[in-house]
């Protein structure tokens, strides 16, 4: 029997809550902290010293040794760097632990390794991370000890972002400070604050760690980039859902733990189409603290799984010809009293205040489809966006059958008179149908959907933060509400202007609601015809950041600089080119130095038994024919092999960043596949006790 879980004694035991803080905090300091967290500002130095004390005490009583500001690079992970609490030791020679307010609110990493992107040249190596005070401090448990982790924005000595916590509590501030507008304009004049929730859905792959590190694909890539299919792959269905198996189970009951500890609120668990494939969901909280968390599930997620003798992959698409993984960004919008803006409501006015949001959001979405697509992309979503087993490259909104009438009502009539569930409902301005959020039916092909009172971006890849989707989100749905209220305020008959704007909107923007299969060709045809934007890749996807409409929606809320964009922009051309040719040199590596010698191994084999055999008189049919397939394909893949080396190393000579990222695409990555092809083809002859590598069916079916 295994050890039962106290999960209420386990919940958030690692973490600094608001609820210890209380009990740890004199009172003045702690409502101080509390009102900092809801409506900003900064805590006064001699707080700070006690807040830190306090943590500190909470820290080392649970056996820490150190404490790490832990923030957001633009590598897309988590850093941290561990500073113990030791100080001078007193005339004694006695240790005394020390943690103050300054320590605790600012830190000055050495930060001339990360990603600038040309905003701090390496010689002004200063970044500063700043405490986050509205998401909590947590202990991480590691083989390094127990760690204090300050959850910290990082900046560079100029105030400019060099991380993706940054932007994301700028994005929600100007969320809020828009949302408010539109709800106080339904009569909400208690709410002080709108704020995102985020619940986001984790698929992942489980491999046995043995197998792993025989693939260096997967070590240095996070993918296979050699490898046949196996017999068998999803096409049967019986993965899904299916029954999780013991030492995955092991892996599932451990990692919740670890989870729950850490306050994160893992809820639901199952195994996922593709084989060794699963997925983990939280439920939903306030988007800053969502991302970290979600940071913390991955990282924890590769952590238990060493633990079990397995590897977690996060890649997007570590293996061919199955399903990939994704991370569904569930996103919804709700008021400090307790109003969920997207949900639909049962009175006329909460329903126009819903069809308004509703409206606002259609026009974010159509405006700035092309930003929404780029925050969703990674080099590893390229494999996996518009390939036929996640939503298209194409950003659309589904609704589902009840709304989407609701729309065409309203666009044709300017009134929405019933329900498409059939209820009787009264006419006129202020009267729109009663929505039930049960009649939104599902629609697995979108990559926007409502879903009920929130929408689920199901573009995210698995391996990305949710940081920027969030902020993308946020700021581009700021904007709406900003130019909505700016309307509306000023309006003389308020109910006529809504009414007015919601139809102008969902009229205007009527071309980004698609309710039909995203998978199919006619919908690729479909929304060309539509004029909407059809972003194949990545680094096709870069451009849309440094617009002249992105640079004034982001500048006028103050959640980007024009520098800030170009930076991150610049990073994301070399991220891309780093990580293909991290894979390209993977390729020729593995190709000449284990592939390539098996194959002729191989041959050397099938050829000393075709003369064995003849010299016995017997027929060589089988093993010369056998031998002229392999030889054909092993001059195939020499030869691609070759052209590979030839064009990796001319990418690496090319100066501009966007240019050799775009090389990398066009080229290496053509070049990449032609070798796998002949390599692909060479497994599936080629002796398995002779081919190097553990294959398909061995990792996805053995774990
Ligand atoms: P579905 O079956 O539509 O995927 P679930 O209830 O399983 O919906 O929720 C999926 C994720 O969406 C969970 O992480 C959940 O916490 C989150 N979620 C639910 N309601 C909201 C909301 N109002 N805002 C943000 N996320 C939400
Ligand atoms: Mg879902």
């Amino acid at each position: 029997m295994s050890d039962a879980v106290n999960v209420e004694e386990v919940f958030g035991k690692n973490v600094f809550t608001i609820g210890k803080m209380k009990e740890r905090l004199p009172r003045a300091v702690f409502k101080e902290v509390r009102r900092i967290m809801d409506e900003g500002g900064e805590l006064p130095r001699a707080y700070a010293d006690v807040v830190a004390k306090a943590m500190k005490d909470w820290a080392v009583e649970n056996g820490a040794t150190h404490y790490t500001h832990w923030f957001q690079p633009l590598t897309g992970i988590t850093a941290e760097k561990h500073d113990s609490f030791v100080t001078h030791p007193d005339e004694d020679g006695k240790m005394l632990m020390e943690f103050c307010g300054k320590e605790l609110i600012k830190g000055e990493p050495d930060a001339s390794s990360f990603p600038s992107g040309g905003l701090r040249v390496t010689f002004e190596a200063r970044g500063y991370t700043a405490w986050d005070i509205t998401s909590p401090a947590f202990l991480k448990e590691s083989a390094t000890g127990n760690i204090l982790c300050i959850p910290t924005a990082f900046c560079s000595y100029t105030g400019e972002a060099l991380d993706k916590k940054t932007p994301l509590l700028r994005s929600m501030e100007a969320i809020s400070e828009q949302g408010l507008r539109i709800v106080k304009l339904f009569g909400n004049t208690q709410a002080t604050k709108v704020s995102p929730s985020v619940g986001a859905e984790q698929e992942y792959f489980l491999v046995d760690r043995e197998k792993y590190l025989q693939r260096p694909d997967l070590i240095f890539a996070g993918r296979t980039l050699f490898g046949g299919p196996a017999p068998k792959g999803q096409e049967m269905e019986d993965h899904y859902f299916g029954v999780i198996r013991e030492r995955i189970g092991a892996f599932m009951k451990d990692l919740n733990v670890d989870l729950w500890k850490l306050g994160v609120t893992a809820k639901t668990q199952h195994n996922e189409v593709a084989p060794a494939q699963h997925e983990l969901a939280p439920i939903y909280e306030t988007g800053n603290i969502a991302v970290d968390h979600n940071q913390l599930v991955m990282e924890t997620m590769k952590k238990v799984a060493g633990r079990h003798g397995l590897t977690c992959l996060l890649h997007e698409k570590p293996f061919a010809g199955v399903n990939g993984s994704g991370k569904h960004d569930n996103w919804s919008l709700c008021t400090d009293n307790g109003v969920n803006l997207l949900d639909p409501g049962v009175t006329p006015s909460e329903n126009i205040q819903f069809l308004l949001v509703l409206a606002c959001i259609m026009k974010a979405v159509d405006t700035h489809a092309d930003l929404l697509r780029q925050s969703a992309s990674d080099v590893g979503n390229d494999h996996r966006l518009g390939a036929n087993e996640a939503p298209p490259a194409i950003v659309s909104i589904f609704l589902g059958d009840q709304l989407e009438d609701v729309v065409k009502q309203l666009v044709t009539t300017g009134v929405a008179k019933k329900s498409k569930k059939g209820g009787k409902l009264l006419t006129g301005v202020s009267t729109l149908p009663d929505l039930d959020k049960d009649a939104t039916d599902r629609n697995r092909t979108s990559p926007f959907a409502f879903t009920g009172n929130k929408f689920e971006f199901r573009m995210v890849g698995s391996a990305d933060s949710i940081a920027s989707p969030n902020t993308t989100l946020n700021a581009i749905i700021a904007e709406a509400f900003c130019e909505a209220a700016d309307k509306l305020e000023k309006a003389k008959d308020f109910d006529l202007a809504v009414h007015d704007l919601i139809k102008e909107y969902m009229t205007e923007h009527q071309r980004i609601i698609f309710n039909g299969n995203g998978y199919s060709d006619e919908w690729v045809e479909e929304a060309a015809k539509r004029g909407l934007p059809n972003i194949k890749s990545m680094v096709e996807a870069v451009e849309t950041l440094t617009t002249k409409k992105s640079i004034k929606m982001f500048e006028k809320f103050g959640i980007f600089t024009k520098a800030e964009l170009e930076s991150r922009a610049e990073i994301l051309y070399e991220t891309y080119a780093k990580s293909i040719n991290i894979e390209a040199l993977t390729m020729i590596d593995m190709a000449s130095k284990q592939i390539i010698p098996s194959v002729i191994s191989y041959t050397g084999v099938l050829a000393d038994t075709v003369l064995a055999v003849k010299q016995a008189g017997a027929s060589t049919k089988v093993q010369s024919d056998l031998l002229k397939k392999t030889t054909a394909l092993l001059e195939e893949m020499q030869e691609a092999l070759a052209k590979l080396e030839k064009d990796a190393a001319k990418a690496m000579t090319i100066a501009d960043e966007k240019k050799r990222a775009f090389y990398y695409k066009d080229t290496v990555m053509i070049d990449m596949q032609a070798l796998r092809d002949p390599a692909d083809q060479l497994e599936m002859l080629v002796d398995k006790k002779m081919w190097p590598y553990p294959t398909y069916a061995d990792m996805l079916f053995e774990v």
